[in-house]
């Protein structure tokens, strides 16, 4: 592999140095300095001779994404030497263990978060959900791998220029579905809009230069105007001694796009082309919230202000810790222009997110929005519903949601996404609370707990103890945390009561002295609606569905379809002599009714005994040595028929059923059907075959006259070449 020559040397020399002046502030001794010149040194050893597709050495890629790292996102010295080698597992024979070894447990283990991250979008897999779902795993281990991650998609790119198109698509694709959502729930603002851009760039070049163009052609005309309405501010300002800075921020050509597309407008008709900013340093005689209304009240001395445009995420910061003041004022041109008000401390954690919002937050302790939010995304992390495509689209949701706030009866105010519900209210306060809520009282007047919130509301929950969720609750909620305690409820009951249907279920049967078999539920489960037996379980459990019908469901289908069921009778009135004939050839003249049993299906010449339902009244005949029967004697012997016997009259024939197994040779199908329905003269029913490896295995459900017959015919097959087995089932 070829060295680096002179002029590599000397570009990558005057990018790391670059990166080491931004590192001034985050290194605080030698160890620090040492620990990132010995990342940057294996590094650019590790991708020696590895060159980036526009030409480039290799190494130079980490320089930059550490670089965004400290000086876009704010991180510190780990996260720096995490950035500089996160390639090089994934790219190089160096290992994790060899990074740990050098650098310890905590940039190991970002960099191997930042591997796993990296092979997941590597995988050729139509299922980007999955992929997705596999990088927000990271989220649960360090949330610094995917602020590293986001950094290092951030200069990708900045320089997708030269990668070919269907690349550029798709790592696009990408970065406006996951990687720009992320990073403004992250609250990285400016790597966000970036991010955004980029992908327009990249995904429509004709309208982004379109609009390109159009900005800059009304360039001068636009500076003058936000220098106009500026300086009566900032003469305003500096008057009453504050300390700040202004100017005026252009959209960037997405939010302009975006807006286009919204509100399907031509570029013309957009007005707000910019936002006023103004930052200031605090002073100490007044708490900052305080100073950001009194820089409000100040400017309304100049311009008049919209009062309904106001947004105080002073009072109320955002999910991602967004703090600031904004407000709407009159132009000279009469057209409404926005003035954001904020500290310096705002206006870090604005730009820089998380890590700021970290650098600040006084008790690490202190629960605060950002880390509900990560907390709710662990969760569902942790307990999977549904398929990884819920999964997502309920963590976007979260990601993109515009807030608002709704007050608790104490005037404590908690943050919703926009279209919460009262239920998504109550399953905030706890989810005791939402499952068992009947109602809501909003501002005081009593409404359905489905009832939309706005923001500003007051809400009380009702609750009753017998209320609990259902179904239907699913489609009124909007936040994460209720879905999710709402299918773990309904899971919950639905186990519950599959496994109360099966005992029901089981009962009964044995009292029938029918053991369940599939067979059976392909005629139970259309005759009681339902697609599957978990199915079937659970509406009998929960009491939606009920056995009271079912011998007459059994009893219809075998008269329609096949001769399951005989109806015997006595003799008299004692049951001594028994006439058995089809249940359609006879009425029953008001003696018990006799079944056959469906676990062992006795026909004529097998050795019986009956036992008496003791609901129904009939008796079910069983093959005497039938398990089923043995079970039963033990239990409830009392309920033994023992004095039966088949009658002489015969009926024509009955349905039995032999297993035979064989070796799968050409033609032994045919052979089969011909000695049974031509020799033998003998009906079948039904006849299933499976064949693997050379083997065949099958059932014959056919009608014989009797055992007979029956043992007669066995003997014949089992005389059929290829033929192993044959047994009666
Ligand atoms: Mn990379």
């Amino acid at each position: 592999m070829a060295a680096y020559t002179t002029d590599d040397e000397q570009i990558i020399g005057k990018q790391f140095s670059e990166l080491l002046a931004s590192c001034n502030k985050i290194c605080k001794n030698e160890s620090d300095w040492e620990m990132i010149n010995k990342a940057f040194f294996l590094a650019k050893e590790a991708h020696k001779g590895v060159r980036r597709r526009s030409g480039e050495p290799y190494i130079l890629h980490p320089i930059a994404v550490a670089k965004i790292v400290v000086s876009e996102e704010g991180l510190g010295v780990k996260s720096t030497c995490a950035a500089l080698l996160h390639d090089v597992v994934e790219d190089t024979s160096y290992t994790v263990e060899d990074i740990e070894n050098l650098f310890g447990p905590q940039v190991a283990s970002m960099v191997d978060g930042l591997t796993k991250v990296a092979a997941a979008l590597n995988e050729d897999v139509s299922a980007q959900a999955e992929t997705f779902r596999k990088i927000l795993l990271t989220l649960s281990d360090d949330i610094r791998v995917i602020i590293i991650k986001i950094a290092d998609r951030l200069h990708n790119m900045r320089t997708l220029g030269s990668m070919p198109r269907h690349k550029q698509i798709k790592i696009t694709s990408e970065t406006m579905y996951l990687f720009a959502p992320l990073a403004y729930r992250l609250g990285l603002y400016a790597i966000k809009t970036e991010l955004e851009d980029l992908s327009l760039k990249y995904m429509y070049p004709e309208e982004y230069a379109a609009i390109e163009a159009k900005m800059a052609a009304t360039a001068a005309e636009r500076n003058e105007f936000i220098n106009r309405f500026i300086s009566p501010i900032r003469e305003k300002l500096s008057q009453a001694g504050i300390d700040f800075t202004i100017s005026g921020r252009v959209k960037t050509v997405y939010s302009i796009w975006s807006k286009m597309q919204r509100k399907k407008i031509p570029f013309e008709e957009i007005y707000d082309l910019f936002a006023i900013r103004i930052i200031f340093k605090p002073n100490n005689y007044a708490p900052e919230k305080a100073q950001c209304w009194h820089i409000y009240s100040l400017l309304t001395d100049i311009y008049t202000p919209k009062p309904d445009r106001i947004r105080d995420w002073v009072s109320f910061p955002k999910a991602n810790g967004y703090e600031a003041l904004h407000a709407t004022f009159m132009r000279p041109d009469g057209i409404w222009a926005e003035v954001q008000i904020r500290s310096e401390r705002m206006d870090e954690i604005a730009e820089r997110g998380f890590a700021a919002h970290w650098k600040y937050k006084q008790n690490h302790d202190d629960e605060d929005e950002f880390d509900k939010w990560l907390k709710d995304v662990r969760n569902a992390l942790n307990h999977p519903t549904g398929n990884a495509a819920d999964f997502l689209e309920n963590v976007k949701m979260t990601l993109y949601m515009t807030e608002m706030v709704i007050f608790t009866p104490r005037g404590e105010a908690r943050k919703f996404p926009v279209g919460a519900t009262a239920l998504d209210f109550a399953y905030d306060i706890h989810t005791n609370v939402g499952n068992t809520a009947i109602g809501a009282k909003i501002n005081h007047k009593i409404e359905s707990i489905y009832t939309k919130l706005n923001s500003g509301d007051q809400v009380q929950i009702l609750t009753a103890e017998t209320a609990h969720p259902n179904i239907e609750w699913l489609d009124h909620v909007a936040t994460m945390k209720a879905k999710q305690a709402i299918i773990t409820y309904l899971k919950r009951v639905r186990q519950n009561n599959i496994e109360r249907g099966i005992s029901i279920f089981e009962n009964r049967m044995r009292e029938f002295g029918i053991t369940p078999s599939a067979r059976l539920f392909r005629k139970l489960l259309p005759a009681y609606d339902c697609k599957n037996k978990d199915e079937f379980y659970s509406k009998l459990g929960s009491e939606i569905i009920n056995l009271n019908d079912i011998d007459t469901i059994l009893r219809q289908n075998s008269k329609n379809k096949i001769l399951k069921f005989w109806t015997f009778e006595f003799a008299g009135n004692k049951p001594k002599d028994v006439v058995v004939r089809h249940s359609h050839d006879v009425d029953n003249l008001g003696g018990p009714k006799f079944v056959a049993a469906e676990c062992c299906n006795p026909i004529p010449g097998d050795n019986i005994t009956g036992y008496r339902d003791p609901r129904s009244g009939d008796i079910i005949v069983h093959k005497t040595d039938c398990q089923e029967l043995i079970t039963l004697a033990a239990q409830k012997g009392e309920n033994l028929v023992g004095n039966i016997k088949w009658s002489t009259y015969k009926a024509e024939s009955y349905l039995s059923e032999i297993k035979i197994r064989g070796i799968d040779r050409i033609g032994i199908l045919q052979d089969l059907a011909q000695v049974i329905t031509v020799e033998l003269d003998i009906n079948i029913r039904e006849l299933h075959i499976q064949s693997h490896d050379g083997i065949f295995e099958g059932k014959i459900s056919l009608y014989v006259p009797d055992t007979e017959s029956l043992y007669s015919l066995i003997s014949r097959v089992n005389t059929i070449k290829g033929i192993d087995k044959v047994e009666r089932v």
